[in-house]
């Protein structure tokens, strides 16, 4: 297994950027999850990575060694596909096989391999089955144990779980985890779905416009976001963002959002003196669902809102509450129990402690 680095690697399609100067280093043994919307260069990252596309500017290093020239057969990385690309007239063991076999890998050797890897997913009653026989998860299991087999620098994953059912995927998402942990390859894994971003990986790439916007831990990317991009494409339901003045002075700052003569003010009092800097101009408040609150013992960190209740929807474990404060329509995560009515008026606590500040002219989050 190896750590790869990413230098300065730029992707040009004609006139167009793909990828803007990307600078990543992935450790030995990582799990590292690319996210981000249609279009922002993870699938280009990923194949430039395999050496599928070449780089327009750049260097990869894999291991001790500079890869950037070298063909995608001799990397050294193994990839598996979204549509898993089996060999439909093979069975599943010559699909595994078929690797090793043009690698003149000897027989007896492969048969090992075989077998090792058909025990580890758990695909060994599959074996003589050809790929129509099996169910998407079955079909997902043995692309992955036909990359294993190659016993790769590295593992590529483009959307591996974006034909399976929900629960599947699920299911899936558990036991590619658990595979990670027993083996310990080094993953660079492309996903839309950022709870499969939140749960299997050690770092998240966070992507938008050919241009990486945080690359952190799962936990440091939904907490402290780099910017309002981050903070507003990670988490579900998505932050709420509100534009406020910033007003008062160094003991006293006040966030006022007005509109059409409705006002919604949010005393700091002497919290957060990073936004001194600001006072007379502006900053976009980040609140996430789960930040608005019904009660709670951090008293002066907890800002009552007098709010009206546009729609109430249970989801199961919570109640997700759309609701108006002056001429906003905000949301929030609330306990399964808490069922106002529609039209209602209701008090909640904006929890100042954990909700996040940008810049409105940068959208960097200030610290
Ligand atoms: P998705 O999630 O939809 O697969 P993505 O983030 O993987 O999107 P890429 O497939 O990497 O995005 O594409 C990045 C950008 O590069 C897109 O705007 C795409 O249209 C463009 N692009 C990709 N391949 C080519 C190509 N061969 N020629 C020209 N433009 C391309």
């Amino acid at each position: 297994m190896a750590r790869l680095t990413i230098d300065s690697t730029w992707k040009k399609y004609g006139e167009f950027l793909a990828l803007r100067d990307i600078n990543l280093d992935i450790k030995d043994g990582e799990f590292v999850v690319l996210v981000g919307p249609s279009g922002c260069g993870k699938s280009t990252l990923l194949s430039i990575i395999a050496g599928l596309e070449e780089t327009s500017y750049g260097t990869l290093t894999l291991g001790e060694r500079d890869v950037t020239d070298l063909s995608a057969k001799d990397r050294n990385i193994a990839m598996v596909f979204q549509s898993y690309a089996l060999y439909p007239t093979m069975t599943v063991r010559e699909n595994i096989t078929f690797g090793m076999e043009n690698r003149r890998v000897p027989k007896d050797e492969q048969k090992k391999a075989v077998a090792d890897v058909a025990r580890l997913l758990q695909i060994e009653p599959l074996l003589g089955r050809k790929p129509s026989q099996l169910s998407g998860g079955q079909r997902q299991r043995v692309a992955m144990g036909r990359a294993l087999v190659r016993d790769p620098q590295l593992f590529l994953f483009d959307e591996p779980l974006s034909n399976l059912d929900a629960k599947l995927r699920v299911e899936m998402r558990t036991e590619i985890k658990k595979l990670h942990k027993r083996l310990g390859q080094t993953i660079v894994y492309v996903t839309h779905d950022q709870i499969e971003a939140m749960t299997l990986s050690d770092r998240i790439v966070v992507m938008s416009g050919g241009v990486v916007q945080q690359f952190a831990d799962p936990d440091t990317i939904y907490r402290e976001p780099a910017n309002k991009f981050v903070a507003g494409f990670m988490g579900s339901p998505s932050m709420n963002f509100i534009d406020v003045d910033v007003e008062g002075s160094q003991n006293d700052i006040r966030l006022v959002y007005r509109s059409n003569g409705a006002e919604l003010v949010v005393p700091l009092g002497t919290r957060h003196e990073e936004l001194l800097p600001y006072v007379g101009g502006k900053v976009t408040i980040g609140a996430r669902p789960e930040h608005f609150v019904l009660d709670g013992k951090q008293e002066g960190a907890l800002v009552p809102i007098t709010a009206r209740v546009e729609v109430v929807e249970p989801t199961g474990p919570d109640t997700m509450l759309v609701f108006q404060v002056a001429d906003l329509s905000l949301v929030a995560v609330l306990p399964a129990n808490f069922r106002p009515a529609e039209d209602e008026e209701i008090n909640l606590l904006l929890d100042l402690e954990h909700v996040c500040f940008f810049d409105p002219e940068t959208t960097a989050r200030i610290p």
